[in-house]
């Protein structure tokens, strides 16, 4: 029997990634900044349709650029959705900020819009500075763009998108990372496209973008010697990383059928399965589907854990949904409105392999293991 090791999400090379860094390599533009990074940055621009994009080290430095950028600070709130990975929330604190969390709706598992302005309005009463609302479009499924950016609109509080997950997905046709005041991108190993590890900030406002540039590279003055006058950070991207990235442009498209083929092959072949549940695109939202998740309804005894220590066990990982913010002990303590959804979610919600590399064989194994730890389980149980 095969029994080698599938992964939840691996990198996958498409094959020019190293003509890039060749180049780079022969014009010995090893450093930050370069050819590459300025590539790259064109490829993010053509492809999100946003005119404006720094490439950085990470998707959480891309993050904290655009908090600096909203000027937020001490004794400042920042909204952020719950439902999420920590470094959309780590960001609020290196400013030192209050983060006041969201729970999701279950059409998408992303910020319950409802929520937000309730919550809004009980911050304002209470007399708060909201400097940002920060909305993420978990595993590539995009949030209820319009309802939200309407309460966003409506408070003058501006839109933080944290599209890590969600490069290619688009809502009603326009691309993620497009509709706040800046989009945030990663290339982590894990994402839909990698460059090892980085990540973007967008804006279709040129002087912020620059602005960025100028912060990420130690907020250096113009003058012959090192003069500062601002607290900088060491946040750009390298021009090898960027040589990695321009390669993976060229099969982002097909990247995004392949993730998607994914959830279908999942959706088939174990929709007979009345306890396992999938997240639906609603009319107009386009998913990256970059990572599929199930909901397993606990039957016959067999809930999530089960599910997932049996595959652990065939040398299959899979990983739990997100934790919500408001549980990790790091940010228990902050604000959170709340209606039991992101809970609900973490308890019942499992991630399946989904790497655009896995082979039709990989897909079937993850399949037959999970109809095979049901019966089993079942079998135990009785
Ligand atoms: C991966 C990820 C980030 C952070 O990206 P890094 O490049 O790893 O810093 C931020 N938000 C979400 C939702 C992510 O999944």
């Amino acid at each position: 029997m095969n029994n080698s090791k599938i992964w939840l999400s691996s990198p996958h090379m498409g094959g020019t990634e190293q003509k890039y860094v060749g180049e780079a390599f022969a014009e010995n533009w090893v450093a930050p900044l370069g050819p590459n990074v300025d590539g790259f940055e064109a490829d993010l621009q053509n492809f999100t349709g946003v005119p404006h994009a720094a490439a950085l080290s990470s998707g959480t430095a891309a993050l904290h650029l655009a908090l600096i950028l909203l000027g937020v600070d001490q004794g400042d709130e920042v909204i952020c959705q719950s439902f999420t990975f920590s470094a959309s929330a780590n960001p609020i604190l290196y400013c030192r900020a209050t983060p006041v969390f969201i729970d999701s709706e279950y059409d998408t598992w992303n910020m319950d819009p409802v929520l937000l302005e309730e919550a809004i309005l009980d911050r304002l009463a209470k007399r708060k500075t909201i400097k940002a609302i920060i909305v993420v479009h978990l595993y590539g499924m995009p949030a209820k763009m319009s309802e939200i950016i309407n309460i966003a609109n409506k408070y003058g509080i501006p839109l933080i998108e944290d599209a890590a997950e969600g490069l290619g997905s688009r809502y009603y046709n326009k691309p993620l990372g497009s509709f706040g005041k800046f989009g945030i991108l990663s290339f982590n190993g894990n994402k839909i496209i990698t460059t090892s590890g980085g990540g973007a900030l967008l804006s279709d406002d040129q002087s912020e973008i620059q602005k960025a540039r100028f912060l990420a590279t130690q907020a250096r003055d113009s003058a012959p010697h090192y003069q500062h006058s601002q607290v900088g950070y060491n946040y750009r991207m390298s021009n090898i990383c960027a040589g990695i990235g321009r390669g993976q442009m060229e099969v982002l498209d097909e990247r995004i059928i392949q993730r998607r083929a994914n959830h279908e092959f999942y959706l088939d072949n174990l929709k007979e399965m009345s306890w396992i549940e999938f997240l639906k695109e609603p009319e107009g939202f386009y998913s990256n589907r970059w990572l599929s998740c199930i909901l397993i309804n606990r039957d016959n005894g067999v809930d999530r854990e089960s599910i997932r220590l049996a595959l652990e066990k065939v040398n299959i990982e899979s990983r739990p949904l997100w934790k919500p913010m408001h549980k990790q002990p790091i940010f228990s303590s902050y604000p959170f409105y709340g209606n039991g959804t992101s809970e609900n979610l973490f308890k019942n919600g499992l991630c399946l392999p989904s790497g655009s590399n896995l082979k039709l064989d990989d897909l079937k194994r993850v399949v037959n293991e999970i109809k095979q730890a049901y019966n089993g389980q079942c079998l135990n149980n009785q």
